[in-house]
Formats: C-alpha cells, sequence, structure tokens
C-alpha cells in the first residue's frame, strides 16, 4: 500500500507542510484553525497523545485516552470541510471553528451493506494560553449538506 504524502485534513497539502510538523511537535499551530486541523490529521493518523496535549487541562477527562482510542478503532474518517471561522487568529486569545468531518465507521470498510458517511458537523471554541492553541470545547450542530465528494 502506498503512503499518501497528502494531509488527511483536505488542504491538498503534503502532511510534512500543513498538520505533521504540529502533530510531531515541532512547532506550533499558529491559530485556531490550524489546530483544529492538525487535530482532524491527529484522529485520522491516531495520535492520541496529541489530541490529549492540545485539549485544555480544563476540560480534560480522566478517560480521555480511552475515549479516543476507542473511537480511532470503529472510525475512518474520510474528510474535512471548514464551514466558518471567527477571531482565532495569531494575534487572537480565543476562536471558533466551525467544520463537517466525514468519516465511516470501520465496519463499512469489509461490508457492503453499509457505506454510509455520517457527518460531524460541530462549532468548536478554542483558546490561547502561553502562546499554544487548545481545544476547550463544543457544540454539535445538525448534519448540512455538503457538495459531493468525489
Ligand atoms: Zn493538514
Amino acid at each position: 500500500m502506498l503512503l499518501n504524502p497528502l494531509c488527511p485534513c483536505d488542504s491538498q497539502l503534503n502532511y510534512t507542510d500543513c498538520c505533521g510538523p504540529y502533530v510531531l511537535g515541532k512547532a506550533v499551530a499558529p491559530t485556531a484553525e490550524a489546530l483544529m486541523r492538525s487535530r482532524y490529521s491527529a484522529y485520522s493518523k491516531g495520535q492520541v497523545d496529541y489530541l490529549i496535549q492540545t485539549r485544555h487541562p480544563k476540560t480534560r477527562r480522566k478517560d480521555d485516552r480511552q475515549v479516543i482510542a476507542d473511537g480511532m478503532k470503529s472510525t475512518c474518517w474520510t474528510g474535512l470541510t471548514i464551514l466558518k471561522t471567527q477571531k482565532g487568529t495569531a494575534t487572537d486569545h480565543r476562536g471558533t471553528v466551525e467544520f463537517v468531518a466525514r468519516y465511516r465507521s470501520k465496519e463499512s470498510l469489509v461490508s457492503e451493506t453499509n457505506q454510509q458517511i455520517y457527518q460531524l458537523h460541530e462549532r468548536s471554541r478554542f483558546i490561547k494560553e502561553e502562546g499554544q492553541w487548545f481545544y476547550v470545547d463544543g457544540d454539535i450542530l445538525p448534519p448540512v449538506k455538503l457538495k459531493p465528494q468525489p
């Protein structure tokens, strides 16, 4: 199997020029959107530690690691669309990012009957402390109509 060099976050950039440096701890995401994208990429690449590190300490839970790992086992992420960002630039300290992340259940990869693609449509809140953006929490929103995916 060839390793896809493109970043999972659908930026059309190579992973090493996009979310890779953040997920691998070589750089700090400069904006809330960059952090959001990198967290999506971390989900799809199974980087549990990064997801815990970039969640704000005040909303971390004891079972985060287990919940994240379980989610990764059952979910196959298939794409990300950023719908709207508010603040969250390099000079802000707060920001929100509204996005749709698409996924399939891992079972659907081997089953011909369930090919459904699901949506996580969320408005996430981010906060920057000491130069680092953190995911705080988010509101789950109803699914939206997106342009058909190739
Ligand atoms: Zn990316």
